[in-house]
């Protein structure tokens, strides 16, 4: 029995001693893994991930920002023309969005709730 005991813990000491010494591995080419999604990304996808990197966000993929939609902080609509058609959904539980156009230049309001919104000059990266 005691001799029993004696051999499972030399052998857990043994399996511990090897888990702990094994080197970690690597996910990365350089090591012969598996590349990761940065490694492999060619094109317009490593351009989205680059720009993510630096916090910029060139295809609008991010949750759009919020502004209060009055006249000192209008709702800001990206554009890369001079006019853009918008829909406001005037009261948060509305069936119906009411569409119009956009033009630049000064902060226009919804016709039907008066919410502010301003068309601001964008540019595709490509
Ligand atoms: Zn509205």
């Amino acid at each position: 029995m005691s001799a029993r005991l004696l051999l499972r813990s030399a052998f857990r000491a043994t399996t511990t001693f090897r888990a702990a010494m094994a080197p970690s591995m690597s996910r990365t080419m350089a090591a012969g893994g598996i590349p990761t999604d940065e490694e492999q990304a060619t094109g317009l996808e490593k351009v989205i991930m680059t720009a993510a990197k630096t916090g910029a966000d060139p295809y609008n993929l991010m949750r759009p920002k919020e502004y209060a939609g009055s006249k000192a902080d209008p709702h800001m609509v990206p554009s890369i023309t001079d006019k853009r058609i918008v829909g406001c959904v005037c009261e948060e539980d509305n069936t119906a969005v009411v569409w119009f156009w956009l033009h630049q230049g000064e902060p226009q309001r919804c016709p039907s709730c008066g919410a502010h919104y301003q068309l601001v000059a964008h540019e595709l990266p490509h």
